[in-house]
Parts: structure tokens; C-alpha cells; sequence
């Protein structure tokens, strides 16, 4: 496997070589400063939307922006080392970070299992931007334990009714649909009776009040459904059977985030911090990043592994959630070393000229983001959950030899 994080023009495989140089010539062209600034400044799980929405049309016009999608449905046939050698330019070059819940997920299993007309009508406007797709699952009652979901769907002619409320739902407020989990029968298993539906946002009944974030963003909501009417045409699999679809999204959705990018982007920023940091900490701050480095490393290479493997014969859940884990703790443990080294100025809350200091600037950034990646061991399913997953796995895997 060749070093993907050192390749350069001169020592690629000729292939990826071409492919590199593509990807450069691209970038210095679409990649225009307003986008690079607006990535530079991402927080949370996506740049500014008015960012995105240029980007994404920008990779859709160049035809690069469903790399894990079949060829045959607008994807790009990329090998799995291109898809990491284009995520590791983009973070290079901060692209804005896409609002990809459709291109990750939806897409993805409207294209396994989605009726003709489901993917007639919903593809296209996923490939080229003008549908933005929000995750309903969560409820007050309902997280680690999604089965315990009590947002009612009652069948009625030839739609759903639907009367409940969603939480943590990320861009609600800005995408113009939401795939969603509702409760279509009370009796037998938790898991036996959740449909799976896909709404559209503006339909009668609908209301979205947001929920501020530790780092002070509006990234997430709360969803309200009051008497809300769904097409049975826009159910996904069969009444009832919603887990197992939501199931099978939840692994394109582990197995089509290539994460290692965003962690060299994450990476880069600490460095830089550490290049400016004085302090008598230095050489200690410098030693921890070299440890950081060597497990990004390690990442890197596990990363490409598993994706040469998904395409072969797809993850098992226990990979995916092993990728979930060390990702988002080395992020954390990124993020960590960014808000210790810049120290005072994590702190600062100075206004007006003060705040254009460069160092003061990072300080804030460095704080901003340590508490935005404190989520990611939360989202996409709890690290603690994904452990019991892992350890299930391998107690089952030693039972069985
Ligand atoms: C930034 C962010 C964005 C999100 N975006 C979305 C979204 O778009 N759509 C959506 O539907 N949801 C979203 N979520 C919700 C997320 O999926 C839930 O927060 C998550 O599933 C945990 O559920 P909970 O918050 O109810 O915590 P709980 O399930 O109540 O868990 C509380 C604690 O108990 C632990 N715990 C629970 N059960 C077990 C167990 N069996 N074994 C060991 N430990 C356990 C958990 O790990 C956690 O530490 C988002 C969350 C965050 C933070």
C-alpha cells in the first residue's frame, strides 16, 4: 500500500499520479477564496450552507460529487485510494465540508432498496443540490434506545398521519426534507412496528424551533409533527419493517464517511497553532502531536483498507463502528491539544481591535471546536454504544471458534 498521506506527483502510481493532478488543476480553479475561507472557519459538522450549496453545485457540474455512489446513478468509479486522495486535497485546500446527509445516506439506500419512483423523483435532486435531507430517528424519550421511538403514524386513505416530535435533528432548519422513523403498531417487539417515511419539510403541520449548541451554533432542532399527511408512495420498504431500513442506512452512513480528510484538516490547524506557540510547553505540545501523527497514520491506512474491503463485499457493523470510535477520539484527542497549546487565548473573550490579533483568533477558534467535537462521540450512534457492538462481535466471533 503505497504512503497515501506522502504521495506527490513524483512518487504516486502513475494512475493515482494522473488522478492527483486532475484533482490539483480542479481545486486551484473551483476552489475560490470565498470557498477556502468559509471551510477554514468550519465548526461543526458542516461549512456555512450559502458555502455548501455553491461547492456541492461545483462537484456535481464536475460530476465528483457522489463518490460512493454506483457509477451507473452519477457516482465517479473512483478506486479507494482516489477517494481519499481527493479528501485529502480538499481538506488540504479547505473545501467547505458538505450538509451530506442525502449523498452519504438517503441516496445511498433509495438506490438498494428504494421503490422506481422513490429514486425517479428523489436521485437527481440529491445529485444536484435542490434537495437538502435531515435526519428524523431521535426523540426526547428515544436515542441510544431508538426502538423506544412514540412518534404515531396512522393510516388513513392513501397516506400517513403522523403526531409527534423529533430532537437533535442537525439542519432542519435548512434542508427541505427529512427522512424519518414513526411508530406504526404497538404490539409484539420494539423493533416490529416503525415504518420508515420520507417527508417534505413544508407539508402543513411541520414546525422546527432550534436548539443552540455548547460552541453557540445553531446546528441541530427540535422537530414538531401536528396532524402531518405522508403519500404512502413516499414509505420506504414495508409498513413495519422501518428497523430494518433504518438499519441498513445507518451502515451506508458509518461506511460512506471517509473521515481521515477532516482529521488532517484538523490536524494542519493544530500544527500551525503549535508553529506559533512560544511557550515553555513547546517541546511537549510538539512530542504529543508527533504521537497524534503517528495514529492518524495508523487511521489513514486502516481507513484505506476498510474501503478497498467495502467495495469488495461491504463492513461488517463491528468495523464500522470500530472506524466511528477511533475516529472521532482522535479528532477529540486533536482538538484537545489545539485548546491546551493555545492556552489564555482559548479564553479570550476581547472585542473590537483585540480580536483581530491572529493568535487571539485561533484561540478562539481552537475553543469553539474543541466543544464542537465534543459531540461526535455522541452522534451517529454513542462511542459506548459502538463498544458494546464491538465486544458483541468478538464474544460471538470467540464462541464461535
Ligand atoms: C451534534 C449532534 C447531532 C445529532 N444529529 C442528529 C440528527 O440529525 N438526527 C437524529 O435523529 N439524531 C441526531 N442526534 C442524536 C444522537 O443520535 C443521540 O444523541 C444519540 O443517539 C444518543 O442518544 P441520547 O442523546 O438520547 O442519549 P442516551 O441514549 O440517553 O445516552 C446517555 C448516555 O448513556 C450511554 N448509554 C446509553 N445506552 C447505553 C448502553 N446500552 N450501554 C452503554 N452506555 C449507554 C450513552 O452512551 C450516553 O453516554 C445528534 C446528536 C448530536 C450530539
Amino acid at each position: 500500500m503505497s504512503d497515501l498521506a506522502n504521495t506527490t506527483l513524483r512518487d504516486a502510481p502513475s494512475a493515482d499520479s494522473i488522478f492527483l493532478h486532475d484533482v490539483r488543476q480542479f481545486l486551484s480553479k473551483a476552489l475560490t477564496l470565498d470557498l477556502r475561507d468559509a471551510g477554514r472557519i468550519t465548526i461543526g459538522v458542516h461549512s456555512d450552507i450559502a458555502a455548501c450549496r455553491v461547492w456541492h453545485r461545483r462537484l456535481y457540474e464536475r460530476g465528483w460529487i457522489a463518490p460512493a455512489w454506483p457509477a451507473a446513478y452519477g457516482g465517479t468509479n473512483w478506486t479507494p485510494a482516489q477517494r481519499l486522495i481527493f479528501e485529502r486535497e480538499c481538506a488540504a485546500n479547505d473545501a467547505p465540508v458538505l450538509f451530506a446527509g442525502g449523498l452519504r445516506t438517503l441516496g445511498p439506500l433509495l438506490i438498494a432498496i428504494g421503490s422506481p419512483l422513490q429514486q425517479h423523483r428523489y436521485l437527481p435532486a440529491i445529485l444536484d443540490g435542490s434537495d437538502l435531507w435531515c435526519q428524523g430517528f431521535s426523540e426526547p424519550g428515544a436515542g441510544s434506545d431508538l426502538a423506544a421511538l412514540q412518534t404515531r403514524a396512522c393510516a388513513m386513505d392513501d397516506h400517513y398521519v403522523v403526531n409527534g416530535s423529533k430532537i437533535w435533528t442537525t439542519g432542519a432548519h435548512i434542508a427541505n426534507r427529512m427522512f424519518c422513523l414513526v411508530r406504526t403498531a404497538q404490539s409484539g417487539k420494539q423493533q416490529h412496528g416503525i415504518t420508515f417515511l420520507l417527508i417534505d419539510m413544508a407539508t402543513a403541520g411541520i414546525s422546527v424551533k432550534p436548539i443552540r449548541t455548547l460552541a453557540g451554533d445553531h446546528e441541530f432542532n427540535e422537530v414538531f409533527l401536528d396532524q402531518v399527511r405522508v403519500p404512502f408512495a413516499d414509505r420506504v420498504g414495508n409498513e413495519n419493517e422501518g428497523w430494518a431500513v433504518a438499519k441498513l442506512l445507518m451502515q451506508f452512513a458509518r461506511a460512506n464517511n471517509t473521515t481521515s480528510g477532516l482529521l488532517r484538516r484538523a490536524f494542519r490547524r493544530t500544527a500551525g497553532i503549535l508553529d506559533s506557540h512560544t511557550g515553555a510547553d513547546s517541546g511537549v505540545f510538539r512530542c504529543r502531536l508527533s504521537e497524534l501523527e503517528c495514529e492518524l497514520r495508523t487511521f489513514e491506512a486502516l481507513e484505506l483498507r476498510l474501503l478497498t474491503q467495502r467495495q469488495m463485499n461491504g463492513l461488517t457493523d463491528a468495523q464500522a463502528s470500530m472506524i466511528k470510535v477511533l475516529a472521532t477520539e482522535l479528532h477529540q484527542k486533536v482538538a484537545s491539544l489545539s485548546l491546551e497549546a493555545a492556552g489564555m487565548a482559548a479564553l479570550t473573550s476581547s472585542t473590537g481591535a483585540a480580536v483581530q490579533s491572529p493568535w487571539l483568533k485561533e484561540g478562539r477558534f481552537a475553543a469553539a471546536k474543541y466543544f464542537a467535537t465534543r459531540a461526535a462521540s455522541i452522534y451517529s450512534g454513542t462511542n459506548e454504544t459502538h463498544r458494546n457492538l464491538i465486544a458483541r462481535h468478538l464474544l460471538a466471533t470467540a464462541a464461535s471458534v
